[in-house]
């Protein structure tokens, strides 16, 4: 698979928008806005990683805004957004990706849809960049005399994310240093690429000006919607004297073998949590080739996922994790369990339950082979709607 970066600019003053902090650091819902934006780009399965291009005073908003999403360093930006853009190319091209995504950190709610169709188009274009319709009519004013009317046909509005193959958006943004091009999409034209126009989403609007924040608040308090996600796992039980479960560590005659402590309840807690949001799986997010997991503490996976579930404004309602195994018996320390998974997810042990379950010895379970768990997690979001 051809590997994805994201590169979100938010090095801009926001002069137009006013006020002492730059408008991707005010407040949206419960975090600044630009976590939106970094945080439904982490999420999405298809884009290895994400970077941002900042202000360099911008740095201690822009780690409030990262926190916890798995975001490398970012990227000290430039004069102006084309600037910025350049330096965050150059930035990526020491670990060069197959494809760019460059997005607006102003822009909060983007779709999965939407990456997905730029993704799709980059299949057989050389860029692609998201666009609506113009739906009101077109006039251009004449120097005091009154005004014309635009013909609106083969009209587009252009959104972000946009997106380039990796080392033809890099040459032309160097060839274009210095010049005022509006949009990457406009970099790319230049340089003589084909821009595939794909289809955008209304709420995938940037935030210009105060109302458009205000819009933007009023869609995240909007109707909320529940969401269930599932997750399964299972690890070979070997040679050991205890296993962890839910973070706990519980004495047993046997171990669990895998890449990182093999806690099987909260990968499955973890597949759960990335369920509700739609984001791939464990492996995706925490590849077991990686050798920073080797023996990880599961519950850094489960704070990742909380982060990315909470980023879009979404609240954690309840957790039902069962273990099937034939040992070790979990009563005697379901209390400690439920405990710690509340306080990973950041709720009242009230929502949370611990189950356990043998097979009866049936299967691999039943013979001691390996442990399994299943998880369902709820959450409520905003409604994914304009
Ligand atoms: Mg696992």
């Amino acid at each position: 698979m051809k590997r994805c970066v994201a590169l979100v600019v938010a090095a801009g003053r926001g002069e137009r928008f006013g006020g002492d902090v730059p408008k991707q650091y005010k407040t949206l819902g419960d975090a600044p806005l630009l976590r939106q934006a970094l945080g439904r780009l982490s999420a999405h399965p298809d884009i290895a990683e994400v970077r941002a291009v900042i202000h360099p005073s911008d740095l201690p908003l822009y780690e409030v805004a990262a926190k916890g999403l798995g975001i490398g360093a970012p990227i000290m930006g430039g004069q102006e957004r084309q600037d910025s853009v350049r330096l965050g190319l150059e930035a990526l091209a020491a670990d060069p990706p197959d494809l760019v995504l460059i997005h607006d950190g102003a822009r909060p709610f983007l779709g999965a849809e939407v990456i997905d169709r730029v993704l799709d188009a980059l299949e057989h274009s050389d860029a692609a960049v998201p666009a609506l319709p113009l739906s009101d009519t077109l006039k251009r004013s004449l120097d005091g005399h009154g005004c014309e009317t635009v013909d609106r046909a083969n009209l587009w509005r252009a959104q972000t994310p946009q997106g380039f193959h990796f080392p033809r958006i890099l040459e032309a943004h160097r060839a274009a240093a210095g010049l005022a091009l509006t949009d990457d999409a406009g970099v790319a034209e230049r340089a003589g690429m084909t821009v595939a126009l794909v289809e955008g989403e209304e709420r995938n609007f940037k935030i210009t000006t105060p109302q458009d924040f205000e819009h933007a608040r009023d869609l995240l308090r909007d109707v909320t919607e529940t969401r269930v996600g599932f997750g399964v796992d299972v690890h070979k039980l070997g040679e050991g004297n205890s296993v962890t479960l839910c973070g706990v560590v519980i004495p047993n005659d046997q171990g669990l073998e895998g890449h990182s402590d093999a806690d099987v309840a909260l990968h499955a807690l973890t597949d759960a949590l990335l369920g509700t949001i739609a984001a791939g799986d464990i492996g995706r997010h925490f590849p077991p080739t990686d050798e920073q997991w080797r023996g990880a503490a599961s519950v850094l996976f489960v704070n990742r996922a909380v982060a990315l579930v909470r980023a879009r404004g979404a609240r954690i309602v309840h957790a039902d994790i069962t273990i099937l195994g034939e040992a070790p018996r979990i009563g005697p320390h379901r209390r400690m369990m439920t405990t710690r998974v509340a306080s990973l997810l950041g709720i009242d042990s009230g929502h949370v339950a611990i189950k356990a379950t043998t097979t009866e010895q049936l299967g691999f379970i039943g013979r001691r082979e390996g442990l399994a768990a299943q998880a369902a997690v709820t959450i409520q979001c905003p409604a994914e709607t304009t």
